[in-house]
């Protein structure tokens, strides 16, 4: 146990929790701000720091995991090392995270270097001299609209959420 782990405290009976399901090497436990209902972590009672600390215990964690959601519907299982990877206890924890249609959950994942479906080049024109159209650049996130890109001008400054790239295209 690492007494500043606050899953360590948890698995100890230190710091209160709601126990999902307890088995004899691994706890699960609902997180103080689930995500959607049945958002669970699954942790090992042994103090391994991400996945990739302690195979054994990672493979039995994944197991029971497995156990837990077997019977589940859609489902994210998540789990991170690293901060960078927004890895916030450094005590490996696997979320389960239920899944539905139009949940509003952030997940897939969007990043500029991945490659969307592009949709089809529209007709519109740009309003300024010389340019033409193309396809939408893909949206920074994906709640966002795809920036409409002029082949001469780049990303329509009245579009385009990023001010220093609105001063650049200004003519
Ligand atoms: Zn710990």
């Amino acid at each position: 146990m690492t007494e500043s782990c606050v899953f360590c405290q948890i698995v100890a009976g230190l710091t209160p929790a709601t126990v999902v399901r307890d088995w004899p090497e691994t706890i699960a436990i609902t997180p103080l701000n689930p995500v959607v209902d049945g958002h669970t972590l699954v942790i090992p009672k042994t103090h391994v720091r991400d996945f990739t600390t302690g195979a054994y215990v990672s493979a039995m964690t994944m197991h029971r995991a497995a156990e837990l959601a077997e019977d589940s519907g859609p489902m994210n299982l998540i789990t991170s090392k690293g901060w960078q990877a927004t890895q916030s206890v450094f005590h490996l924890h696997l979320h389960l995270v239920p899944r539905a249609e139009n949940d509003g959950l952030a997940l897939p994942w969007y990043s500029g270097r991945s490659r969307r479906p592009q949709p089809r080049p529209s007709s519109r024109r740009c309003s300024r001299r010389g340019g033409t159209s193309s396809p939408a650049t893909p949206p920074r996130h994906p709640t966002s609209r795809p920036t409409p890109t002029c082949t001469r001008h780049g990303p329509s400054p009245a579009t385009t959420d990023d001010p220093q790239a609105a001063a650049r295209t200004a003519d």
